[in-house]
């Protein structure tokens, strides 16, 4: 979903494995569907933007990924780095 302040959480299924962090943190915005036994993000547009994201910093498979605007905001990419590394001694 595209909610406030152009955020969008998505949620990965096949990274999901049903351990309800993410609803302990941000209960009735976060929710596991009974059938499929995975997260949904419910009642969204009443969620906060702490909600968003406590929700994904508590998700120990990172699961929720949130973007602004397309950008990536959480979990973060960490850039690889160039160059040679340092000679051994
Ligand atoms: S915390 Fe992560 S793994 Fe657990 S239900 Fe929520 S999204 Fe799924």
């Amino acid at each position: 979903m595209q909610g406030k302040q152009g955020l969008t959480v998505k949620i990965d299924p096949h990274r999901c494995i049903g351990m309800a962090k993410c609803t302990t943190v941000a209960p009735g915005i976060y929710t596991i569907d009974e059938e499929t036994r995975k997260a949904v993000l419910e009642n969204a547009e009443d969620a906060t933007v702490e909600q968003l994201f406590a929700g994904a910093r508590a998700c120990p498979t990172q699961a929720i990924t949130i973007e602004q605007y397309g950008r990536r905001m959480y979990p973060h990419i960490i850039p690889a780095m160039f160059g040679d590394a340092p000679d051994e001694e």
